[in-house]
């Protein structure tokens, strides 16, 4: 079945009214008839029928068995942390998520995890760090900002044998480009603000798992810990999940010609997508994510300044400048002032994050009227 027609029809009517939208459960507790005997539901923490319903949905929408609704894509990173142990160690891809270094760095190491920073780009590296400790290897493909692809398939088997599971941070790629749990990943974790949600008005995080004792810890974590996603936001998830094979596809089909136009422009100094031939791992993005690219790009200009890039972020009309991604109105940032800010200069400039580095992230808007704003923005450089 097309991928589209099976995300409609894994929403359920709801079996009560016949609502064809997924009733949103704005309620704390639920009465009993006597202490224990109640209708599956007993306290809002633990279960939610709204919350249910998204965590059926994208379970089947990523190939697995269970899924979590978590607050934010952290609290759903958070929650898969808290299955380590002191002593315990993580390799994960050195261009991670900056939310995640920080909560990994300043948080779980002072609880005595170890992390090693590594570049996945080949996967020969991850081994050079596998051994009787490293419990997860954490991926992010494509990674932010620089677009790296690291083989999901390939990292896995080798994690495997070394006894440890691998967590793929799959909000780039999305469940419509990539389905990691099929590639023999573990974990499969969402920032839901991004594509899922799709029309940047909401937070929430997202992890499905194919393992019933892993999905049985991780709904004791969430339990435990408490950092559910509400009703409300679980409605407009699955508002928003309705419609991200179309965005989706229609982002990655505009941002493959944006990347072309970027690509051949005389002002621009290189352009990271996984769509272009020129990619490093352009082969690998092709096979793991269905042929689809994704609908972010980043590009450096041959006026490799600051000021330049400052010039071009401030000039653009539909493209706004904002952090996050994935809405339907396309984003643009400026990654060493923004997003990646905290990172050192020279650290930035290792991982490839020029001083003139510019992400976009691509929306609806019809491709012709994208480039025609990016390139009256190189006029005003
Ligand atoms: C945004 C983002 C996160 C964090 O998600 P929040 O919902 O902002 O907490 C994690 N990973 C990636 C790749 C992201 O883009």
């Amino acid at each position: 079945m097309n991928k589209s027609t099976r995300i409609i029809h894994s929403i359920p009517v709801d079996e009560l009214t016949g609502s064809i939208s997924v009733p949103i459960y704005q309620t704390a507790t639920y009465v009993q008839e006597a202490p224990g005997v109640n209708k599956g539901y007993d306290y809002a923490r633990t279960n939610n029928p709204t919350r249910a319903a998204l965590e059926k949905i994208i379970a089947e929408l990523e190939g697995g068995t269970h899924g979590f609704a978590f607050a934010t894509g952290l609290a759903a990173i958070d929650a898969i942390l808290k299955t380590l142990k002191s002593g315990d160690e993580i390799i994960a891809v050195d261009d991670i998520y900056g939310g995640a270094y920080r909560l990994f760095t300043h948080i779980y190491q002072k609880f005595g995890i170890v992390i090693h920073y590594v570049d996945t780009t080949d996967a020969l590296n991850v081994s050079a760090y596998l051994n009787k400790n490293t419990r997860l290897v954490w991926l992010e493909s494509p990674t932010n900002p620089t677009l790296k692809i690291s083989d999901i398939k390939t990292i896995s088997d080798l994690a495997h044998n070394a006894g440890a599971l691998v967590v793929i941070d799959n909000t780039f790629a999305t469940p419509i480009a990539q389905n990691p749990l099929e590639l023999g990943a573990d974990y499969v974790m969402h920032s839901g603000t991004k594509y899922l949600g799709g029309h940047s008005d909401l937070l929430a995080g997202l992890v499905v798992v194919k393992d019933e004792k892993l999905a049985e810890e991780l709904k004791f974590i969430q339990n435990s810990s408490g950092g559910i996603l509400g009703p409300q936001d679980c409605f407009l998830v699955i508002r928003g999940i309705e419609t991200v094979a179309i965005r989706v596809e229609r982002q990655c089909e505009s941002a493959v010609k944006i990347a072309d136009f970027l690509a051949s422009h005389p002002d621009v100094d290189h352009v990271n997508y996984p769509g272009l031939k020129s990619h490093k791992n352009h082969e690998i993005a092709k096979v793991q994510q269905n042929g689809l690219f994704g609908g972010m790009i980043s590009f450096s200009l041959k006026n490799d300044t600051e000021e330049a890039a400052l010039a071009f972020v401030t000039s653009t009309k539909y493209f706004k400048l904002a952090e996050s991604l994935g809405g339907v109105k396309s984003l643009l940032c400026h990654p060493s002032q923004m997003t990646h800010k905290s990172v050192p200069r020279e650290k930035r400039l290792v991982s490839g994050i020029n001083d003139s580095l510019i992400r976009l992230s691509v929306g609806i808007e019809a491709a012709e009227d994208l480039i025609s704003d990016l390139d009256q923005a190189f006029g005003k450089v």
